[in-house]
């Protein structure tokens, strides 16, 4: 890496000295990985972050259950020996506390947090095209300013709320679950309602009903979801891990979604139903996604596959939960199985046979306010609550974009660019706004995330060094590639039942303008963590094919 100090710009009527040559916003999975490599070669760079310490969406989700589906094992990082020597995993799905203390080990491990910045909300990011180089608004007052800007801010960090009349004047205690909040919450003896039934609600319901007196969930749509089968992991089972880690990742960088859960290569046709019964058996009874990634291909393809997987599954709720009525409710019935991200459940189901718990659809009876002791429904029902806690997702992909004032060459505004929805080049870099990488952003592989993400920055540092190396001060991707990589992005959506999905994948959000059901966002390339590397090795061999690099020096 050619500079190692701040670095003098010349311009026609300024000196102006860059504060960094990198900024990395997030100290998340991947901004941790980032400056490692960064600072590992000499750049001065440094990570700003909203929140007071190191973990990104594991320093913000605390709520009780959280845990990741990977197995944990498969979710750390891989590029260190010695970290994968060193840290002992004691859960097959490690929950959030564990989690945070691994990306706090790792950070510590690296003497990596004197490069970071906590509590440094970015409000703006302006482009400076004369002298290349990002003005970056912090919350704090400064203004600093770096060559290039990598954001690895989370495609799932920005909470997205309902729009309810009254919800500032509930007087009990109301959180998004990203807001969980950090110090203790005591739920005994405490009413509470919980609206939303995604993958986060499902892993907050058991967890919640144990602890507090009575638990009301409001469920729009109904949600598939299958048992995690989670568990201890032991001393020798961590050894027996550690010595095949090299057969892991080797196997999670071959698979679509960076699992070890490789699809079935069988075809559905070719298997008899009783054959195809007993194999659906196994997959639900083992732990993780392989009843969703190791099943036929098929199923994400074929309707009377999908129709199948999903016919067995809804069998299963009958059997967990007692009351039909209620089987019935959590049943989905607008769309398949697996078509929308598959939420595992840990007793999900069995918690609506506790007297504590009651499901409430909110599709039947929607909610119509909020009030100043719970909620009511449009029929005029009411509910008193001591907690209300929204579990409505997120701004999935481009909202941590979209709420930072990007702007570009011409002062053009990222979020204009992206109204109707995120074009890229290779999901990492936008026409026209120079000298920005998203790790993480939209149009990569949405897969096992750490995977995706060692991939992405082991791409773009080298880049960021061919760059120096040839002495240039601006790289941006070409009009006509990100037009390609977006028709790619687009076209991997085809034939996928994926593409009826309500889901944050397909850009369905209730509570945003433009996210409408039907207006279809092409938010990942839903082809795969495999063939997207293949993307990334490709342009990278010629040169970094796509990419124009220009510069003054
Ligand atoms: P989500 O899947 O988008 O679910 C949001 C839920 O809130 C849905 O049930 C939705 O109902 C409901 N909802 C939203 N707005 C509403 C409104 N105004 N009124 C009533 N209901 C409303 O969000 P999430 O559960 O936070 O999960 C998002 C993603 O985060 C997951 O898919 C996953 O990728 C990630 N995540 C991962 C883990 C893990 O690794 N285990 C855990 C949690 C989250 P509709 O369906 O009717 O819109």
């Amino acid at each position: 890496m050619a500079q190692t100090a701040t670095q003098s710009v010349t311009s026609a009527n300024q000196t102006a000295a860059l504060d960094y040559e990198v900024i990395v916003l997030g100290a998340g999975v991947s901004g941790i990985y980032q400056i490692k490599l960064l600072t590992d070669q000499g750049v001065k760079a440094t990570v700003l972050d909203a929140n007071g310490g190191v973990g990104g969406t594991w320093y913000n989700n605390r709520y009780p259950g959280a845990r990741f589906d990977s197995e944990s094992y498969t979710y750390g990082y891989s590029f260190s020996k010695e970290v994968l020597a060193e840290w002992n995993w004691t859960e097959r799905f490690a929950p959030q506390p564990e989690t945070l203390r691994y990306l706090n080990f790792v950070a510590d491990k690296f003497s990596l947090r004197q490069y970071m910045q906590f509590n440094c909300r970015i409000k703006a990011m302006h482009f400076d095209e004369q002298d290349d180089l990002w003005r970056v608004s912090v919350s704090d007052g400064r203004t600093l300013t770096a060559r290039v800007v990598i954001a690895g801010i989370g495609p799932l960090s920005t909470p997205s709320l309902p729009r309810y009349e009254g919800m500032k004047d509930f007087k009990g205690i109301s959180f998004h679950t990203n807001d969980w909040p950090h110090e203790p919450l005591d739920l005994a003896g405490k009413r509470v309602g919980i609206i939303g039934t995604g993958a986060t609600a499902i892993q907050i319901i058991p967890e919640v009903a144990k602890q507090c007196a009575h638990l009301t969930v409001f469920q729009r749509r109904a949600n598939w979801a299958a048992p995690l089968n989670n568990g201890l992991i032991s001393v020798d089972e961590m050894n027996a891990i550690r010595a095949r880690y090299d057969q892991i990742f080797d196997a999670c960088s071959r698979s679509p979604a960076a699992f070890e859960h490789i699809p079935d290569s069988r075809s559905f046709y070719d298997v008899s139903p009783e054959e195809r019964r007993a194999f659906y058996d196994k997959l639900y009874a083992e732990p993780g996604f392989g009843i969703w990634l190791a099943n036929f291909p098929e199923i994400f393809v074929d309707e009377k596959a999908n129709a199948e997987i999903s016919n067995y599954i809804a069998d299963k709720i009958r059997q967990r939960v007692k009351d039909p009525a209620i089987a019935e409710l959590l049943i989905p019935k607008d769309h398949g199985f697996g078509i929308q991200r598959l939420p595992l459940e840990t007793g999900y189901f069995e918690t609506y046979n506790r007297d504590n718990v009651e499901l409430v659809s909110s599709k039947a009876d929607p909610i119509k306010c909020i009030t100043e002791k719970g909620l009511r429904l449009n029929s005029g029902r009411e509910f008193e609550f001591d907690v209300i806690v929204y579990a409505t997702g997120f701004d999935a992909f481009t909202g941590a974009y979209d709420r930072i004032d990007i702007r570009g060459i011409g002062g053009k505004k990222l979020f204009d660019e992206w109204k109707d929805g995120p074009t890229t080049y290779l999901g990492m870099m936008v026409h026209g706004f120079p000298n920005l990488v998203m790790l993480g952003g939209p149009q990569t592989a949405a897969a096992n995330f750490p995977r995706g993400s060692e991939t992405a920055i082991e791409w773009v540092t080298p880049m960021l060094e061919f760059m120096r190396n040839k002495g240039y001060t601006r790289f941006d991707a070409r009009a006509d590639s990100q037009a390609a990589w977006t028709q790619a992005v687009k076209d991997s959506y085809n034939g996928l039942l994926m593409n009826k999905a309500q889901s944050w994948i397909t850009g369905y959000n209730s509570n945003l303008d433009g996210h409408e059901y039907g207006h279809t966002r092409y938010n990942i390339f839903a082809t795969g963590g495999a063939e997207y590397t293949k993307h990334l090795n490709a342009a990278a061999a010629n040169d970094y094919q796509g990419i124009s690099f220009s510069g003054k020096s």
